[in-house]
């Protein structure tokens, strides 16, 4: 016969193996861990606007719908559409 031996975490709603539960609350949810991931998706954000100031920002072109970095985006309208701004 079966034990049920998970909890649900009740921060991120994980389903957890009851004596990994303590772990992951030390692990993900512990102040320095929250800290962490913060401070992780800072830096992603950070290097999204990078990007984007840099033009390689993936843009989808209006006319043909194909995916093209921002930089490029003058480029191939005059190219291949013809498009003068
Ligand atoms: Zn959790
Ligand atoms: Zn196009």
């Amino acid at each position: 016969m079966e034990i049920e031996t998970h909890k649900v975490c009740p921060i991120c709603g994980c389903k957890l193996l009851a004596d990994r539960y303590d772990q992951h609350m030390e692990k993900q949810h512990s102040p320095e861990a929250e800290l962490k991931k913060l401070l992780i998706q800072q830096e992603i954000e950070d290097m999204r606007k990078q990007r984007a100031i840099e033009g390689e920002e993936v843009v989808r072109c209006e006319i043909c719908h194909i995916e093209i970095k921002r930089k490029n985006l003058n480029k191939h309208n005059y190219n291949v559409h013809k498009k003068k701004k």
